[in-house]
């Protein structure tokens, strides 16, 4: 096989879920074990499950073609127990030489990358530490499946695979093409947004409310969901940061709730957000060592809604503080070497999928399984945006008036950490900047 590493940087491949992290840095040497992470924990989501259902050899190509390159013995496919055995596999099944099924209970955040290692493997990554400093080299399903492509086609990433459902009669499971327009991928599936409902990119969780006039489809994004603004789950997306920073300091009693129910608290993490929700009291409690630990937060967002009594979001506080130690280059780097202990209570506190439908109050709008759409969607013109990764945007190699093939490159990666993009669709190109490439088909 020619050098993956290479492969994956030249077909712009990153991680098809949270940042977009550049796949060809992940493969280390000194793994024992590649976890596919197909957990999918955020609720209405099924685009991992869809890809197993309907791309399951691709999947395993990818992951035997990580494991021959970086010497891994042996791959998990980390997933819902219920989906698991609604596609006919059991707990331990081998698929291919050492890539056996996963079964992972349905708790949420099981998703979390850190979470799902300590459970799969009973290893605890330490914060700040990538995962490799634990033996483990971790992929989401969608990403895995685009390196199996890339192994026997040579195929560029141009297409991302996502889940659209929420307050609609169906939900479906499509592929898009990077780069169209949220609003036109909805009107092709004849999804309407009512004044009174917003458009989610990623989970009712994590996901971020979209701007329909201008947002466009990134590789990482997994799903678009039409829900009311009246839920807690947008209802927590919509309030100011001043709001909550007036309420955190006004009313917080301190009952340790958010700490005391905190996911990576109870992995034995030091992250406590009470304290960091006290800091806001004054300057003297704003302590620059308990800021720094605002990194270790995955914002999976208990603390707000289903642990705090006081309609306070601990999380958004700790985002802010996030937000600050990036512009200054900080973050919580333990020792490789330390070790941390996951609390007694941990199992006893993890939050149940349908609890958190509930506390979301996003439960109704379920529809499992979603309907697959085989056929991409046709786009009528697609806005290319040169950063939708961790490291520096891609510099494009294209002029307006340029007639482009689909799949060819039109902008190369930039020195350092960094990787190309190619044309989603054919077309014209009828702008070009730094920042995005416009191509009409
Ligand atoms: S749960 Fe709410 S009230 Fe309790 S410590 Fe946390 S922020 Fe304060
Ligand atoms: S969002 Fe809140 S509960 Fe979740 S990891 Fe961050 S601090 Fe902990």
């Amino acid at each position: 096989m020619a050098d993956l590493k290479q492969l994956l940087k030249d077909n712009g491949v990153v991680g098809a879920g949270g940042a977009g992290f550049p796949s060809y840095c992940k493969l280390a040497e000194g793994a024992d074990t590649l976890l596919i992470n197909a957990v999918e924990c955020e609720p209405l989501l099924y685009t991992s499950y869809t890809l197993m259902q309907e791309r399951i050899r691709d999947i395993i190509i990818g992951m035997r073609a990580v494991m021959e390159y970086a010497n891994i013995p042996r791959g998990l496919l980390a997933v819902k127990d219920y989906r698991a055995q609604k596609l006919g596999y059991s707990d331990g099944q081998e698929l291919a030489p050492g890539v056996f099924i996963k079964y992972v209970p349905n708790v949420y955040p099981m998703g979390d990358e850190i979470n799902l290692i300590y459970t799969a493997t009973g290893r605890v990554v330490p914060p700040g530490q990538l995962p490799i400093t634990r033996g483990v080299i971790v992929f989401n399903t969608e990403t895995i499946y685009n390196i199996g492509l890339v192994v026997q086609f040579n195929q560029p990433v141009t297409k991302t695979y996502l889940t659209i459902s929420g307050d609609t009669d169906k939900a479906y499971c499509v592929k898009v093409p990077v780069g169209m327009k949220i609003a036109e991928v909805l009107k092709i599936m004849n999804v309407e947004v009512p004044d009174t409902h917003v458009v989610i990119d990623g989970g009712p969780s994590m996901g971020t409310v979209v701007n329909l006039s201008t947002d466009v489809v990134k590789k990482p994004c997994s799903g678009l969901l039409i829900l009311p603004k009246t839920i807690p789950a947008v209802q927590n997306k919509l309030r100011t940061k001043e709001d909550n920073f007036r309420r955190a300091a006004s009313v917080c009693c301190q009952c340790n709730r958010c700490t005391d129910l905190c996911p990576r608290h109870l992995l034995g993490y030091p992250l406590e957000p009470h304290k960091m929700v006290r800091s806001t009291l004054s300057a003297a409690m704003a302590d620059p060592e308990l800021i720094k630990t605002a990194t270790m937060c995955c914002g999976c967002d208990i603390c707000s809604t289903l642990a705090c009594c006081q309609d306070i979001s601990p999380m958004q506080i700790i985002k802010e503080y996030k937000g600050i130690l990036a512009k200054n280059r900080m973050k919580y780097v333990a020792d490789p070497s330390e070790q941390f202990t996951p609390s007694p209570e941990r199992e006893a506190r993890m939050v149940s999928a349908g609890k958190w439908k509930e506390v979301l109050g996003v439960a109704k709008y379920d529809k499992f399984p979603p309907i697959y759409v085989e056929e991409k969607l046709k786009a009528s013109e697609v806005f290319v945006p040169m950063s939708q990764h961790i490291g520096a945007p891609a510099v494009p190699i294209v002029a307006v008036g340029d007639h482009v093939e689909e799949n060819q490159m039109i902008a190369k990666a930039d020195e350092g950490l960094s990787i190309p993009h190619f044309a989603p669709i054919s077309g014209r190109v009828t702008y070009v900047d730094a920042k995005t490439i416009v191509i009409h088909a």
